[in-house]
């Protein structure tokens, strides 16, 4: 077969990285008439439970990579700390997208930022550090506050540290735990934006709508689509992550999460925070309320078949559900499940830690207020009392 020839249904296809971003793509693939195997080091994964088949392995075992990668048509990624020696090895055997060095360059923040600003994407205004005097230095150019950052194995705000004083850079550095970090500026953004967009191999874009996003604890919280920011802002927005995507040459699927600031100009002011060559959490609204989600968009993409409509068809919120949830046992399932258009997506994590993304709801309405209300309500109600249930009122507790 041909490298350019469509992988069709029927084919199978590997995905490295066994979490719920595999699972939901596993599924979509499933859905479609594939066969999906999935590689993570852990047995019972997430993305094993509904593959057809499940490798464990080591991401740096190259050997069993590379077996993997004999038994699929194609291969694409969920998790961004795939070894680049790993990818690179499977790259020689089968196709791999996004191609290997996409994900060298995004999942390392330095690069992903010299990258941005090199290709003149608007970015805060950053500073490696490989000691604490060139912390001291960096800190006294960007001024307080501004938030020290580790350079790999950063997400959900795990290895930042705000640093409010120059008295903190001793310990901050200490904490960081690696020998390269990147300090950054604190930006005072009006709220947080993402945009997911798709590009297949011949180049075609299709962007789903601007996603606004709320964080907790630096993990995203909720998302609600379309974002409640001017048109001109969501404009600009997509138009940036669309040409991120080109300059990255990317296939597949691409998460750019910005800052907005609105400081009074038609669009506002953009900054690029972080890039995932891959489906992102900001995105799973569109499983339930676009035509075609992120998921299945992916699969297109690798697949090289045509891109899927992503039209949405109301508007939309989702709320995660973190291990928390499950602090005083297992949640009320029921209570949620009685609002008719609100949706349960569980990751099939047996273990349920606080801050892990254990699964999220979505709830449609006719206003993204009333989205949000509405899955507010619904999660809210997993974990309320008897009693505050009986008194709220109909439509659930907030
Ligand atoms: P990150 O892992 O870099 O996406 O950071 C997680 C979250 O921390 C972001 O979504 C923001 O809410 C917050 N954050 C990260 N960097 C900055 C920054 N430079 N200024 C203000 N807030 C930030």
């Amino acid at each position: 077969m041909a490298r350019h020839d469509p992988i069709i249904p029927g084919k199978t296809i590997g995905i490295l990285g066994g979490g719920q971003l595999g699972r939901m793509f596993a599924i979509a693939a499933r859905r479609m008439g594939y066969r999906v195997h999935a590689l993570d080091p852990s047995p019972d994964c997430p993305t094993g439970q509904v593959a057809d088949v499940e490798w464990n392995a080591r991401y740096d075992d190259v050997e069993t990579a590379l077996k993997f990668a004999r038994a699929v048509d194609v291969v694409t990624f969920e998790f961004e700390n795939i070894p680049y020696e790993t990818l690179q090895r499977v790259a020689e055997v089968v196709p791999v997208h996004p191609a290997p060095l996409v994900l060298d360059t995004t999942r390392h923040r330095l690069r992903e930022k010299t990258f941005l600003q090199t290709h003149g994407f608007p970015v805060a205004p950053f500073r490696a550090v490989q000691s604490v005097d060139d912390l001291g230095a960096a800190l006294a150019q960007l001024g307080t506050p501004s938030i020290l950052k580790t350079a790999t194995f950063g997400y959900d705000g795990k290895g930042q540290t705000r640093l409010d004083d120059a008295a903190q850079c001793d310990a901050a550095w200490r904490s960081l735990g690696q020998p390269m970090g990147v300090l950054e500026g604190f930006v005072r953004f009006s709220c947080e934006l993402s945009v997911i967009v798709a590009r297949a191999r011949t180049g075609e874009v299709v962007t789903f709508p601007v996603a606004e996003n709320a964080h907790t604890r630096h993990i995203l919280d909720v998302t609600v689509v379309p974002a409640r920011v001017p048109a001109a802002t969501a404009t600009a927005a997509v138009e940036l992550a669309v040409a991120v995507a080109k300059a990255l040459d990317l296939v597949g699927v691409l998460a750019v999460e910005l800052f907005w600031s609105d400081d009074g100009s038609a669009t506002g002011k953009l900054l690029v925070n972080e890039l995932a060559p891959r489906p992102h959490n900001s995105g799973h609204f569109s499983i339930d309320a676009c035509i075609t989600s992120q998921f299945e968009q992916q699969l297109r993409a690798v697949c090289g078949l045509p891109l899927g409509d992503v039209e949405l068809v109301r508007p939309v919120a989702m709320a995660n559900l973190l291990g928390d949830e499950w602090a005083a046992g297992e949640p009320r399932w029921e209570r949620a499940l009685a609002i008719p258009d609100v949706k349960l997506h569980l990751y099939g994590k047996t273990e349920a830690r606080p801050g892990r993304k254990m699964g999220h709801l979505t709830a449609m309405g006719a206003t993204v207020d009333e989205a949000e209300r509405k899955v507010r309500a619904a999660r809210a109600a997993l974990t309320a009392s008897d009693a505050r249930m009986d008194a709220a009122p109909k439509g659930g507790v907030t």
